[in-house]
């Protein structure tokens, strides 16, 4: 797509480096003596997030289910957050329901993305009336649908004690984790040292063209790898996904912070324009929400696509993702026609 593309972090194109380490990679069958790249990639995978082990997987929403068939037998049930992106996933049905007879109870979560462990108590209570036994908890860091809000260690760490308290384990579903630790300038470690099991995306903000991770204990990664096969995630000479992820990992971290930077601006500028309300001290990393007060935003999106802007407008608002392919230059561009569309908008209304 031409123009500047706000849509989603999932449309960054490999780089120069990864499309190299990708023609160089040294592949194997990965179902059968094991690929030697995607070895490397899951060490290093396992390195940065500071568990025994780790496993490629062919997306984000894979890895999330795999993760969950690894942690529940069938019957159990694990608790999500109703604007979850794996809440989602359900509605869709695309999953755990329907692969794992898992069932999905949904819990409100604050306006920064945490759940209530008050609320998790209550809702496991329900057990002890006949309902399913709630084997796993989930949580979202960054949490994408509260303004890409990251979740500190802290937090999560009385969080995963409160849920082990109540029998369960804890899964972080981190398909913007390194955008978290970058925002609180931590290790990515710390983000997910206290969970039993994270994921991450390597095909959003570190622009690989495929791909997650689910990471964990050892025996619980040789589990994660069954469910994987399952569900038909036996993937080959997987060196040629791996060898970008390692790039990634390498190289696509830090730089970061600039995407973080180039939404913050986009927000503040966002907040000068008449007829779109955001809170710019809110966005700390790369995703932005805001709400218009006089028109629809399929309206303005599609009004912002005629001007090579695009976006996407979400549930009753309009979510812009910066990326590795934004630049400053391309802010205020994307400003200035917001701006456009905004003023002519208003003049419409008025006509
Ligand atoms: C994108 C996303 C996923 C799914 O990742 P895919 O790689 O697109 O399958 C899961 N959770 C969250 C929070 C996401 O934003």
């Amino acid at each position: 797509m031409n123009g500047i593309d706000l849509r989603s972090d999932t449309v960054t194109r490999p780089t120069p480096e990864m499309r190299r380490a990708m023609y160089d990679a040294e592949v194997a069958d990965g179902g059968l003596e094991g690929d030697p790249t995607t070895k490397k990639l899951e060490e290093l995978a396992a390195e940065r997030l500071g568990t025994e082990a780790a496993l490629l997987v062919a997306s984000g929403s894979m890895g999330n289910l795999v993760a969950a068939l690894a942690h529940c037998a069938p019957g159990d049930a694990m608790i999500v957050g109703e604007r979850s992106h794996m809440a989602w996933s359900a509605d869709q049905g695309k999953g755990h329901s329907t692969y794992g007879r898992i069932g999905v109870r949904r819990l409100p979560e604050n306006p920064d993305g945490k759940l209530g462990i008050e609320d998790i108590g209550l809702s496991m209570a329900a057990e002890s009336e006949g309902e399913s036994r709630v084997a796993l908890v989930n949580m979202e860091n960054t949490h994408n649908q509260s303004d890409g809000t990251p979740i500190d260690p802290a937090w999560t760490a009385s969080f995963a004690e409160g849920v082990h308290d109540r029998g369960a384990v804890l899964h972080i579903d981190g398909a913007r984790l390194f955008n978290a630790a970058v925002a609180l300038d931590v290790p990515a470690s710390a983000l997910v040292a206290d969970a039993d099991s994270a994921t991450f995306c390597l095909s959003k903000g570190l622009a690989c063209p495929i791909g997650g991770i689910v990471a964990g204990s050892s025996d619980y990664i040789a589990e994660v790898h069954n469910r994987r096969k399952i569900v038909g995630g036996e993937m080959r000479q997987t060196g040629v996904i791996s060898a970008a992820g390692i790039v990634a990992l390498n190289s696509m971290v830090d730089r970061m912070a600039d995407d973080h930077a180039n939404a913050r601006r986009l927000a503040e500028g966002l907040a000068q324009i008449s007829g779109i309300s955001i809170e710019p001290e809110r966005v700390t990393t790369n995703i932005l929400y805001f709400k218009l007060s006089d028109r629809t935003p399929e309206e303005v999106e599609q009004s912002l696509a005629e001007e090579g802007v695009h976006c996407f407008a979400l549930d009753g608002r309009i979510r812009m993702v910066t990326h590795h392919h934004i630049t400053p230059e391309d802010i205020e561009t994307a400003l200035g026609a917001v701006q456009r569309v905004m003023q002519s908008d208003a003049g419409a209304a008025h006509a």
